[in-house]
């Protein structure tokens, strides 16, 4: 299998050849030449099967780079109930992403985020850690990932990344501007390979600083710089499994179709639904939710893809979905133009212009209906109440950017034979201050996470600075 780029400029590749890099050189994202279609007999003997297991037989179709031996090994170490055993409740989740009903056969939760960081990037997040491992050793080479987090994913790639060979991890965070839970996290992790670095000032402020260092190429090229973010092919191949996993959960028989509803922002987590949907897996519908900040839902109900600026960009209470432009919807719409590269490049040139680009009215707007999408926008008050209405009706606890996907699937009813899975994609634990205004109390948390904020903390802080920056991955690279 070899990877292409959505702009049709760029050599095509194997699987460990894009593995470490970001955008392909000619600015597009890498998909692979062709999905691979899941035949019924496959289909019938994988239902039965571990995570591990299954997400072998779906890896293998991407994957003919790695030794199926050593793709066993790598997923075997990643996929445990050990690293996803983060429940609620305190229970082992050996299926690792359990199903959790809340009305039988016709509405679940699909528990994604039982991973150490409680949010559901750890399931691409664990196994990138342990790929890069493994491909960097074989060629003998480092990295240095140079990253600006908010909350989830710089967490994420810290829990994935530590105590890794031949990878540091240099991570920028808004100094004191991350709530004491989300600090705690990524501060009390005291790996050597792990560089904590709280910048004055707000995320783009730590943001730019790590573009302009990306954009120093010699800086870059000596220092072997490199990122783990939402574009990169590995996550969103790791996170089709769960689609599958999720499907045989749901369901007796592979007659039988369900629904998925996902919290979105970059289009990351519902592509992979995109792409296991292509694959041949009995999904009816695909249902995006958008919070205020609500470009995809937008595109999904008129044709138009109008991404905002910063200063359009709202900040809400489920800040993990807070986008302007969804990084990975050029993977989309490369599959809705046909794979027409040429129209790809048009389209995204506009959208680097700052321009809107309407499908409205061509082809493709009628292609649309084919690819099962629907979508909705949830606010600030619908969070809130969908938060309280879940643990009155369910007696369950969810987390903002979950209930802003299950009050939109809930808006969009399912036929009775189809059980609706809304994907959740992080823990209440992670949003106290939201959940007690909800709920008028804080959520439990797991109980292997009680006393993180009295962990000693490794952070250094400094200016929102580029050269201070380089200086100091200088010294510790
Ligand atoms: C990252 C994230 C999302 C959005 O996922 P995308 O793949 O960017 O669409 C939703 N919820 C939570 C909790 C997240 O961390």
């Amino acid at each position: 299998m070899r990877y292409i780029s959505t702009r049709g400029q760029s050599p095509a590749l194997p699987f460990c050849d894009i593995l470490l890099g970001g955008l392909a050189p000619d600015g597009g994202l890498y998909l692979p030449e062709r999905y691979p279609v899941v035949s019924r007999a496959e289909l019938d003997a994988w239902r039965g099967l571990s995570y591990a297991d299954l997400a072998l037989a779906i890896l293998s179709k991407y994957i003919d780079d790695i030794p199926a031996a050593d793709l066993k090994m790598l997923l075997d170490q990643t996929y445990t109930a050990e690293t996803y055993g983060f429940t609620r409740k305190g229970e082992v989740a050996a299926d690792i992403t359990p199903l959790y009903w809340l009305e039988k056969g016709r509405l679940a939760l699909l528990e994604l985020s039982n991973g150490p960081t409680l949010a559901f990037k750890d399931m691409a997040m664990q196994l990138l850690g342990n790929l890069f491992e493994y491909v960097l050793e074989k060629r003998g080479e480092t990295i240095n990932i140079l990253g600006a987090t908010s909350g989830d994913t710089g967490s994420a790639a810290e829990y994935a990344m530590r105590g890794k060979h031949q990878i540091k991890v240099f991570m920028l965070s808004p100094h004191g501007k991350m709530s004491a839970f989300q600090r705690a996290q990524m501060y009390a992790l005291q790996e050597a390979n792990i560089f904590n670095i709280a910048v004055t000032g707000m995320f783009d402020d730590a943001q730019d600083v790590v573009k302009a260092v990306f954009n120093d190429a010699k800086f870059k090229a000596k220092y072997k710089i490199g990122a783990v973010n939402s574009i990169n092919w590995a996550r969103v191949l790791a996170q089709i499994v769960y689609y599958f996993k999720g499907y045989f959960a749901a369901t007796r028989s592979n007659d039988q179709q369900v629904a998925f509803g996902v919290p979105s922002g970059n289009f990351g987590n519902i592509c992979a639904g995109h792409i296991a949907r292509r694959m041949g897996l009995p999904i009816s519908q695909l249902v995006l939710a958008t919070n205020e900040n609500d470009v995809l839902d937008e595109f999904f109900k008129t044709g138009v893809y109008r991404p905002r600026s910063s200063r359009e960009t709202y900040v809400t209470s489920s800040p993990s979905m807070d986008i302007s432009r969804a990084s990975n919807f050029e993977r989309f719409v490369f599959d809705l133009v046909e794979r027409d590269s040429v129209v790809v490049r048009e389209l995204w040139a506009r959208v680097e212009r700052g321009e809107a680009f309407d499908l409205s009215g061509t082809p493709y707007a009628s292609r649309l209906s084919g690819f099962a999408f629907t979508s909705g926008r949830s606010t600030h008050a619908d969070r809130l109440a969908t938060i309280k209405s879940a643990y009155e009706r369910y007696g369950v606890t969810i987390d903002p950017h979950t209930a802003d996907g299950l009050n939109v699937a809930e808006a969009h009813p399912q036929p009775a034979d189809v059980p609706l899975l809304v994907l959740e994609t992080a823990q209440a634990a992670k949003f106290a201050e939201t959940l007690r205004i909800a709920l008028g109390h804080e959520p439990e948390r797991p109980a292997a996470l009680t006393g993180l904020e009295s962990l000693p903390q490794k952070v250094e802080v400094m200016a929102a600075d580029a050269e201070t920056i380089k200086a100091y991955i200088a010294r510790h690279a």
